[in-house]
């Protein structure tokens, strides 16, 4: 696939990068692995004062990047800009706290003294979706940078501008050019970066298959991965819950980003009694989103980020149908050469059709019917994935309960599923593993040192 600015809305090629050939690649990665001898000296403060410029650049410049994601992936506008606000957020949550978060402790031993030191380890390779094309950057980079190490990004092909845009904001803000730079390359050269002895480790965000193949050759080479994959996060709604704010946050939920979020909520479990009003409801909220050019800042959904991910969706829809399932809400690709996907419901999902055993990454939202509490968490349990979840209910009690059982790395009771700073995130089963954000995602790419006095 060629590494092109295509915008999806319009179906026009904006610009097309030549790859950086075998000898460029390997250029970038030597001056990598000397600025991580150099960057693990800085201190602190001069990491964080970096990370604090990177965060003003990142406010500054908000409206250029929103408009990178607008024409290169249809994000509208208004939700671009929220995201490189969240971006600058983290990078200075990260300057705040990563000192404390990486702080000797002291270990109480037989002997008497003994404590745990955490140390960088140079060079991490980032291997990176579309979907949120700074976000899932920068929670990587932020930590990683703050940890001294440095990073080398390979992004997603369809959004290179988006990368560059990045990598200047890194550089602009003080850091040293080699410690992030951007790698345009495609899927090829990845596993000879792998198998280097000079990249340490290895993160990525994507499908289940890119983690598989991207773990598998990691495992080879002894290196550390973390996997952020997909999910098929349930949104469970008990017959107590405030119906009304339940389904106006579902159709939100579903909706993020079109629909193309790990994170969305996709499957809907109604205790059985709520289950007819809730997709009332539902329907409503989703019939009452605008459809249109992401840069238009009335927008409330643009197209799907390539035509390809599209066809797929309605694929999956069709034969979920044929298999039994029940069109609510009527949508999808109103023209197959278009990216544009309008909300579908769709009810009457069962085990055997690809809608309940697959992710669906699109505005299509499945509403399962639940006899009680139990039969929702086992509902919500039988999956291969296991991201997030969140729990409508007034019983708070019950809440806990069934946070506890669910099969996920997050859970949020009546609310929306989102990454936040302070809150570790990732999956469980086929979502992945290792946990960004929060202490422990700052902890993952480091040598966790025990040192013993005798
Ligand atoms: P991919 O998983 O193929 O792409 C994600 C990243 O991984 C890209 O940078 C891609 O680059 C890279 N990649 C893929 N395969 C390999 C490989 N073997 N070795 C090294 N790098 C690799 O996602 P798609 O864009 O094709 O989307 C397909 C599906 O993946 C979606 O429908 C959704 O289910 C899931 N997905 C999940 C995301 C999440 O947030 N968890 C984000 C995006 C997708 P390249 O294309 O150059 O190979």
């Amino acid at each position: 696939m060629a590494i092109e600015s295509l915008n999806p809305y319009t179906g026009e090629v904006l610009q097309s990068f030549p790859a950086f050939s075998a000898a460029a690649t390997e250029q970038v990665l030597a001056e990598a692995h000397q600025a991580a001898a150099a960057w693990r000296t800085t201190s602190f403060a001069e990491r964080a004062a970096v990370l604090r410029r990177a965060a003003e650049l990142l406010r500054r410049r908000q409206h250029e990047l929103a408009h990178f994601m607008a024409i290169e992936m249809g994000k509208p506008v208004r939700d671009g800009r929220a995201e490189a606000q969240k971006c600058a957020a983290c990078c200075d949550y990260y300057a705040a706290h990563a000192e404390g978060f990486l702080a000797d402790e002291e270990i109480k031993t037989e002997t008497g003294r003994s404590f745990l030191s955490y140390a960088p380890l140079g060079v991490v390779l980032a291997i990176m979706p579309w979907n949120f094309p700074l976000w899932q950057v920068v929670r990587f980079a932020a930590p990683a940078l703050m940890a001294g190490n440095v990073g080398l990004l390979k992004h997603a092909p369809n959004v290179p501008q988006c990368a560059l845009a990045l990598e200047s904001i890194f550089h602009d803000a003080g850091l040293p050019p080699a410690a992030f730079r951007t790698l345009l390359i495609e899927t090829e050269p990845v596993a000879g970066l792998i198998a280097d002895d000079r990249v340490a480790a290895i993160t990525l965000t994507g499908s289940e298959r890119a983690g598989a193949a991207v773990a598998a050759a990691a495992g080879q080479h002894i290196k550390k991965t973390v996997l952020e994959l997909g999910g098929s996060d349930p949104f469970i709604v008990l017959a107590d819950a405030d119906l009304a704010a339940a389904a106006k946050t579902a159709a939100q939920a579903r909706m993020i980003n079109a629909g193309q979020s790990c994170i969305a909520a996709k499957r809907f479990i109604i205790e059985a009694p709520i289950h007819d009003e809730f997709v009332r409801l539902l329907t409503e909220s989703l019939r009452a989103l605008r459809y249109g050019d992401p840069l238009d800042e009335a927008t409330d959904y643009g197209p799907l980020a390539r035509l390809d991910l599209a066809a797929t969706l309605t694929q999956q829809v069709t034969d979920s149908v044929a298999q039994g399932a029940t069109v609510a809400l009527a949508g999808g690709q109103p023209d197959p050469r278009s990216p544009r996907f309008d909300p579908i419901i769709l009810t009457n999902v069962r085990p055997g059709q690809r809608a309940y055993t697959e992710e669906l990454f699109g505005p299509v939202a499945l509403v399962l019917s639940a006899q009680d509490a139990a039969d929702a968490v086992r509902l919500a349990n039988d999956s291969r994935f296991g991201l997030g979840a969140a729990v409508w209910t007034q019983d708070v009690a019950k809440a806990e309960q069934m946070a506890r059982q669910l099969e996920s790395g997050a859970v949020f009771i009546n609310g929306l599923v989102k990454s936040m700073n302070e809150l570790p995130f990732g999956g469980v089963k086929k979502s992945g593993y290792g946990r960004e954000l929060s202490y422990l995602g700052i902890r993952e790419f480091v040598n966790q040192k025990s040192v013993w006095f005798g």
